[in-house]
């Protein structure tokens, strides 16, 4: 049995997945570390969480430690070796985790970017399956993405790479935390979307984005919503098109938070990419990601 561990910018899940990627068993906890300043406070929570989050799911599995072959760490960032590096939520600069668990549990442990780890469940065994040459995009909080040429995951030297959220669409556009103006992921982020439709469409300051997309969906023939909404894809269209002239894939699948709009975002994509890509006779197909939360955790034990 593997353990994968997905560290987020706010809580860590692990679950127990089997060998043909189906995950057996899930334990999620949020990281709080508002009363914490201290880098190594922090790495030790960390570790603290990872570990009972084992433990309780080798009891509820009746398994022993010696029943996990492999670990796997989904992260944010750029990961090194047995290092997660950067992860500016949880003000962490460079933590040797794979080591420690590696020492604890006496076992294989690999590190990949996040974004990577979720692709490479979605090629494996979620939408991307059918595809040779095919993209990954994960559209929350920021953009995460992992891309395929002939089935193989494209993976550079020095770092994860294809860094689509950081893609400038307007020079002079929205300052990104990068400290470069109008990337990409200033404008297609679901973090941006919501702030931007509480403002836009006037409602309260502290709506949730639950409600945000409730109010969208019933209220998508409504001039304002649909000029907004439609404003929001042309953006995300530009990136898009560029994604897919450098790439021409079979395929861009989409997940993070993004997904949960997908039944009215993509067909409207479909039709505004058809006009921006260089190369007419490419057919690219958008479609929704089907591991959604657990595909970062069933990824890791892929890698
Ligand atoms: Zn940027």
């Amino acid at each position: 049995m593997k353990i994968g561990i997905d560290i987020g910018g706010s809580h860590i899940a692990t679950g127990l997945v089997d060998k043909n990627g189906n995950l057996i068993s899930k334990e999620s906890r949020d990281i709080n570390i508002s009363n914490i300043s201290d880098e190594k406070r922090v790495e030790d929570l960390i570790l603290e969480i990872i570990e009972n989050e084992i433990t309780i799911l080798l009891e509820k599995e009746d398994l022993n430690v010696g029943d996990i072959s492999k670990i796997g760490i989904a992260v944010p960032g750029s990961p090194k070796g047995n290092c997660i590096r950067n992860l500016v939520n949880l003000h962490i600069k460079e933590f040797d985790l794979g080591t420690k668990l590696k020492e604890k549990y006496k076992v294989n442990v690999k590190i990949k970017n996040d974004g990577k780890c979720a692709g490479l469940a979605e090629k494996l065994y979620g939408s991307l399956r059918k595809y040779d040459d095919c993209v990954f995009l994960c559209i929350g909080t920021g953009v995460g993405s992992a891309v395929f040429l002939e089935g193989e995951l494209l993976e550079p030297e020095q770092n994860p790479g294809f860094e689509f959220g950081h893609m400038v669409i307007d020079k002079e556009g929205r300052k990104c935390n990068c400290g470069k103006n109008g990337c990409f992921e200033t404008y297609a982020s679901m973090k941006r979307f919501k702030l931007e439709a509480i403002s836009r469409l006037k409602m309260s300051e502290n709506t949730v984005a639950e409600e945000v997309q409730k109010y969208i969906r019933e209220n998508i023939n409504k001039k304002d919503v649909r000029e907004f909404v439609d404003e929001y894809l042309t953006n995300v269209s530009i990136g898009l098109a560029n994604i897919i002239n450098i790439f021409e894939p079979e395929a861009i699948s989409f997940g993070g938070s993004f997904s949960y709009y997908c039944d009215i975002f993509l067909p409207i994509l479909q039709e505004k990419i058809e006009k921006l890509k260089f190369n007419k006779d490419t057919k690219t197909d958008l479609i929704t990601a089907k591991l959604r939360n657990d595909a970062g955790i069933i990824g890791a034990t892929e890698i």
